[in-house]
């Protein structure tokens, strides 16, 4: 890659040059996150209190398109008790008797929720996996229907959905320096890629990023030894507090909040509002259908990233499709 986000900065200026009104439809794509390393350690415990041991009586699914296997069939799990309940990047996996497995990946708007066992099931949920003690479902708001349902049998099916990248909160510093460094990309694109690291996606990297004062689109090849010990411990301090907070949260009851956009969120989707570490008002950069978020005084040297040569640039270092990128 020829271009340094030095030689993509323009000057000091009101307003990055390419910020005009987008389509509201595009900025609510834009403006929610795939549920992350945080967000889905929680469901994963919220699931764990609720489901283990619990017999699935009925799986109803509600529409054709969130189920992506066809054997074993769907039916081979009632009445099965779900056994175990953990995380694979950024998906939720249920360990079913017989070696059975749900691999369930919510995608940007998909949630679960759950009901109480009297409740009635709301007309817009996808499935509904109906225990003795509740119901929980699966939603996904909005047009494109991302979400996926996995069923396979045997612990080598869950191989296709592993992407090699390492789990943040359990790596030692050099790990994280040596994984990093093992390519050249724009440090946002490292982070963010499953096959690099496991669990982080757009918005909290941008925290992360933000917390280390870096700028997103620095190149992993030209990180000092003194700047990915500052990110290592900045990935780590975001991904353990956000995950302390949401649990916090969601202490007793269901994870139903689960958003990127928060107020003490940072950076990420608060294009516009004050930097909390200095006031400066936080920029963006556009690309696919994703949008980085940082501070230019914190994080590029008071320099406003011009959008539309970082987008070229990270074109090139940005899978084409959400589906690649998130895992
Ligand atoms: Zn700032």
């Amino acid at each position: 890659m020829a271009a340094s986000w030095r030689e993509l900065v323009i000057g000091h200026n009101n307003e990055p040059y390419s910020l005009t009104s987008w389509p509201t439809d595009c900025q609510a794509a834009i403006f929610d996150g795939v549920p992350e390393l945080p967000d889905i350690t929680v469901y994963v415990e919220a699931l764990e209190r609720r489901i283990i041991g619990q017999p699935i009586v009925v799986l109803d699914l509600h529409t054709p398109f969130l189920l992506r296997t066809v054997d074993p069939p769907l039916h081979s799990v009632t009445d099965k008790p779900v056994r175990a309940v953990r995380r694979l990047g950024k998906r939720i996996i249920a360990s079913i008797d017989d070696d059975l497995y749900i691999v369930m990946h919510l995608m940007i708007a998909g949630r679960l929720h759950w009901l109480e066992p009297a409740k009635r099931v709301p007309r817009n949920v996808l499935a509904t996996f109906e225990f003795p003690n509740g119901k929980l479902t699966l939603t996904e708001a909005g047009s494109k229907k991302r979400a996926s349902l996995h069923l396979v049998r045997g612990s080598e099916a869950l191989k296709q959905f592993e992407r090699g990248g390492l789990e943040p909160l359990q790596i030692s510093q050099h790990e994280f320096a040596q994984q990093l460094r093992s390519e050249n990309h724009t440090v946002k694109r490292s982070l963010t890629d499953p096959r690099l690291f496991s669990g982080i996606g757009n918005a909290y990297s941008d925290e992360i990023l933000h917390r280390a004062r870096l700028s997103p689109v620095k190149l992993t090849s030209r990180l000092t030894d003194d700047e990915i010990a500052t990110l290592y411990l900045a990935m780590r301090e975001s991904l353990q507090e956000w995950t302390d907070r949401l649990r916090a949260e969601a202490d007793g009851v269901f994870p139903e909040k689960v958003t990127a956009f928060r107020p003490e969120i940072a950076a990420h989707g608060q294009f516009g509002q004050p930097c909390p570490v200095c006031g400066t008002a936080i920029q963006r950069i556009r690309y696919a259908d994703n949008e980085t978020n940082y501070c230019p005084r914190c994080q590029t040297e008071g320099r406003l990233l011009a959008d539309r040569a970082l987008s070229r640039l990270l074109k090139q270092d940005w899978p084409r499709r959400i589906e690649e990128l998130e895992g």
